[in-house]
């Protein structure tokens, strides 16, 4: 197969060949393709590492109750990740009981192991909590009820559920005993990453000596009020060992901070996550009883009030979104979805990059005419298969 694209990372139109799932000649120029021509952009496939879910399907069992708007159709869930341009992803369990999350690993376990299309997207799980902070702010939309301290018995068993999946863990560093578990849980292998932390200063950077090595969508999962300075945000943006995740939805951080963020940490250290949630993507309206509401614009509050619920946009959003509100180039922002995600889970030498004998993962897309609008997705493909391809539009003429 051939892939045609202007490069995002120099400019430069190139034509890929693909041979099963890796890409095996890079030509400088235009040549005919099976997909794309020099009008498009064309990106290492975008990563996503932190998704719950969307469109009305979740990774998660019961996140939302048993609320019938929201399913577990995984295959589905997939599928609508894909017309976003994401081709990689870290499907992500958030906190919950040890029941719900371990029979979610292994549902997704057994997907996994009997589909491989999916095998080849999923780069690693991600467990956020249920080891966070309980306070009111850095505990965030987590149930109270499930918060708990680090266990690594019972984090051996989550990796059991999952067959060894587990690539991430976030956790709250102030927790008793977290510090040893975090070098425990690095040594195996997992990435550490700190949030709905309301860590003081120094047990952050006692974390990030024990192995941390990313802040969870910093400047969320906060309280609303904190001391000036010092303080766990300034603390996480300045260390140069710990990679940022940054929900740039456009509801989860002022475009002022996420550009702040991105300069303090480096185009090289920012990864963008969409953190979006099952009730993502539903048309606009009171969902669960009355209990969430998601407006117009896509923003998911608790109904009746201004407190986010979750978020609602995928990649094609917020990287259109990190084009409007930051200094970061058209390179970098792609990069920060997929060279540096790769990066973090330890994955540069084979994903993350267009290069010959790298995994075929790979987005084509189109600018948004429109500021605030998504990027136009053309095509995504992950190890060198299509799995989203933007019908053909019709040039019928307007009407008037
Ligand atoms: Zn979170």
């Amino acid at each position: 197969m051939r892939v045609c694209g202007k490069l995002t990372s120099t400019g430069e139109v190139v034509t890929l060949t693909l041979e099963r799932n890796k890409i095996t000649h890079i030509h400088n120029g235009a040549l005919p393709a099976d997909i794309g021509d020099s009008s498009v952009w064309l990106s290492a496939g975008f990563n996503d590492i932190q998704l719950n879910g969307y469109g009305g399907e979740d990774f998660n069992l019961d996140a939302w109750g048993s609320a019938a708007e929201v399913g577990h159709n995984l295959p589905l869930l997939f599928e609508k990740v894909a017309k976003s341009g994401t081709a990689l992803l870290c499907p992500t369990l958030t906190t919950n009981s040890a029941e719900a999350i371990c029979q979610a690993l292994r549902n997704l376990s057994e997907l996994l192991n009997a589909e491989r299309t999916f095998a080849n997207r999923v780069v690693g799980i991600h467990v956020e909590g249920p080891y966070i902070s309980e306070e009111d702010g850095p505990r965030g939309a987590h149930p109270l009820e499930h918060v708990r301290n680090p266990d690594w018995e019972e984090f051996q068993r989550f990796q059991e559920a999952a067959e060894g999946r587990i690539r991430i863990l976030t956790l709250a560093p102030e927790l008793p005993n977290a510090l040893p578990f975090i070098e425990k849980v690095v040594e195996s292998g997992v990435v550490i990453a700190l949030g709905h932390t309301g860590a003081d200063v120094s047990v952050i950077r006692d974390a990030v000596h024990a192995g941390a090595t990313l802040a969870t969508h910093l400047g969320n999962g906060a309280h609303s009020l904190i001391r000036r300075h010092p303080n766990y945000i300034w603390e996480q943006l300045a260390h140069d060992s710990l990679y940022a995740s940054l929900i740039s939805d456009g509801h989860h951080l002022p475009a002022s901070v996420l550009k702040s963020m991105t300069r303090a940490k480096g185009a090289e250290r920012t990864v963008f996550v969409s953190d979006a949630v099952a009730l993502g993507g539903l048309p606009a309206g009171v969902y669960m009883g009355g209990r969430y509401e998601v407006l117009p614009t896509g923003k998911i509050v608790l109904a009746g009030t201004p407190y986010l619920a979750g978020a609602g946009h995928l990649l094609d959003t917020c990287l259109a979104n990190a084009l409007a509100m930051t200094d970061l180039t058209l390179a970098q922002i792609t990069a920060s979805a997929s060279a540096n995600p790769a990066r973090v889970l330890g994955l540069e030498g084979t994903r993350g990059h267009i290069r010959v004998g790298y995994s075929a993962d790979l987005t084509l897309f189109k600018l948004p005419i429109e500021e605030g609008t998504p990027l136009k997705i053309e095509a995504t493909l992950c190890a060198g298969e299509v799995i989203y391809r933007a019908k053909a539009t019709s040039v019928e003429p307007r009407e008037k």
